[in-house]
């Protein structure tokens, strides 16, 4: 933990007059000092942190695999143990980053977290209610056209699923006939 200085107490102090923050005892003002300086603490190791791994991408562009330290994949969402590879799209696990290397995504998925390019078979999933037997039969008919993770997600670009709002309008309709009747 960073030691409050009685300079930085003293502007800690200032601020709050200006401000028009008031404590009512000494005590209060050093806790509220310190527990800024905690937090300020936290933010500053996360953002020099981050700002090293920029760093080192200048001389490893390709990106280089860090301690995942409890991490979520970009693409697949799953919860990584041990390494994770980091790059200028964000964070993959070493599964994904494999098929990524053999060119089986786009690096935009990593970016695209609103789903606007792209969207996994497990979000079809929960998020517009597609099962996975109903994803199969549309692969099967031609209907979507997956990019495969091997022992991972399937990837549907939407560039190349031009009609994937359709098909999920059709679907959902579909349901809440059979549901009124
Ligand atoms: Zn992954």
């Amino acid at each position: 933990m960073v030691h409050l200085s009685e300079e930085s107490y003293a502007e800690f102090k200032s601020i709050c007059d200006k401000e028009g923050i008031h404590y009512d005892t000494e005590a209060e003002y050093r806790e509220a000092a310190q527990n800024l300086l905690s937090l300020f603490e936290v933010l500053y190791d996360g953002a020099s942190e981050e700002l090293a791994r920029k760093k080192r991408l200048a001389t490893e562009p390709n990106g280089y695999a860090i301690d995942s330290n409890g991490r979520t994949c970009f693409v697949c969402h799953r919860n990584v143990q041990g390494e994770i590879w980091y790059d200028k799209w964000g964070m993959k696990c070493m599964n994904c980053q494999a098929a990524f290397k053999r060119k089986i995504f786009p690096g935009y998925v990593l970016k695209d977290r609103d789903n606007n390019r792209h969207v996994t078979d497990s979000q079809l999933g929960w998020k517009y209610g597609l099962h996975s037997q109903t994803i199969k039969k549309l692969i099967r008919e031609g209907r979507l056209k997956p990019r495969v993770i091997p022992n991972g997600p399937m990837i549907f670009l939407r560039k190349e699923n031009p009609d994937l709002p359709q098909i999920i309008e059709e679907l959902t309709n579909a349901k809440s006939h059979k549901n009124k009747r």
